[in-house]
């Protein structure tokens, strides 16, 4: 692609515009008609389709344009599954606007322990847990660390205590067992099945990021594919874990060391080690779409500015010349055999939440309040109090 041609791509959401910020919003031929804009409630999710949000498209400065990284995926399979793939902070923002069952959202994969990519879960576990996730614990799965206080059980054993004084604070009118968080630890440094459920399976690869113990996943369900690098550099255990080819590849994206200092306040030393250490440039993300050939690649994990995007693509389109997408907020992919559409969900900012199907009856329970309560609280006239 040249400067020219990406200087007509569309502007990002947060600067007033409407589309997926791309060359190519359709690839394939689609066997039915989008609309222009994903409202959710509005299209069903097909037999065999997934369809993939990006949750969260940002970095560990989370702002209202841009929460810390996040995908959803949901699947076209008679359970209507729904797997997220790490959960940063503001990523639960996102997931309330979508329309979605709050009690379908228990399935968390994470990629490594970055902050960054697990902040909400802490919300998901107290929080959500008051608003219709009340039938079970999340179910967490992540990698193990090279000890076991760097891996994912001590990190959810960890979250589980702090939250000590909010699961007490809940008991009797929230099920206990909404407030658990059931974990499912693998080696990190094996390419391997972590999840086989429904039609959907998911498999985690080592990744090269910071510290051992990152991985990417790659889903499968349907004949289709999704793979996702969480954060890494270029590595090929990403590119063999894509053999065969994948339909969608979201793969981090980090703009070049000078424009990254310069947008995020960094100096052009720590930004240059972050990269190289730890992140994708646009060329090396270019060189592995050239291995990997995904029907359609994703960028993600990227610092948005209008200024930012045309720079990312011109040094991503000199070594690759395929489908590219650059993600943001609510950037919805649908992914079928015949096509991918990628679009932005057009969404409100204050919804109720709909607590979906309750598989557990729970009867909620009152419980003794602390005796010192009866002096503290001011005495209220019927008209005046609340039960
Ligand atoms: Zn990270
Ligand atoms: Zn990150």
């Amino acid at each position: 692609m040249t400067n020219s041609e990406s200087m007509s791509l569309p502007v990002p959401v947060f600067a007033g515009g409407t589309k997926a910020i791309t060359m190519t919003p359709v690839v394939g031929t689609p066997r039915r008609e989008y609309a222009e804009m994903f409202i959710p409630g509005e299209e069903e999710l097909e037999d065999g389709e997934l369809r993939v949000t990006v949750l969260g498209s940002g970095n560990p400065w989370v702002t209202r344009a841009q929460a810390s990284a996040s995908i959803l995926v949901e699947v076209g399979n008679a359970e209507l599954d729904i797997l997220v793939f790490d959960l940063g902070s503001g990523s639960l923002a996102n997931y309330a606007s979508l329309k979605l069952p709050v009690n379908k959202l228990n399935k968390v994969f994470l990629t490594h322990l970055h902050a960054d990519h697990t902040g909400d879960v802490i919300t998901l576990s107290g929080s959500f847990s008051k608003v219709g996730r009340a039938d079970g614990p999340i179910y967490l799965w992540g990698p193990s660390g090279t000890e076991p206080r760097l891996g994912t059980r001590h990190f959810a054993e960890s979250i589980e205590e702090a939250l000590a004084w909010d699961t007490e604070a809940g008991r009797g009118p929230i099920n206990p067992d909404s407030m658990r968080i059931e974990t499912s630890e693998f080696d990190f440094s094996q390419t391997g099945v972590v999840y086989e459920e429904n039609g959907v399976k998911v498999t985690s690869f080592p990744v090269v990021h910071a510290l051992s113990g990152a991985v990417g996943y790659r889903l499968d369900f349907a004949d289709l594919s999704f793979a996702y690098s969480g954060d890494t550099c270029a590595c090929w255990p990403l590119v063999r874990a894509c053999e065969g080819g994948v339909d969608l590849l979201i793969h981090e994206c980090f703009p070049p060391a000078g424009v990254l200092a310069a947008a995020s306040g960094l100096s052009i030393e720590r930004a240059t080690i972050a990269l190289n250490a730890a992140h994708t440039s646009p060329s090396a993300a270019g060189k592995v779409f050239e291995l990997v050939k995904p029907r359609v690649a994703g960028l993600w994990h990227t610092l948005l500015s209008p200024q930012v995007i045309p720079l990312v693509f011109s040094e991503l389109g000199a070594v690759y010349d395929g489908p590219v997408v650059q993600t943001q907020d609510l950037t919805v992919f649908n992914v079928t055999k015949e096509a991918l559409v990628a679009r932005q969900a057009k969404v409100s900012d204050q919804l109720p939440p709909i607590p979906g199907e309750q598989r557990v009856a729970y009867t909620p329970v009152a419980t003794a309040p602390p005796h010192w309560w009866a002096e503290a609280r001011i005495p209220l006239d019927d008209t005046q109090a609340t039960a």
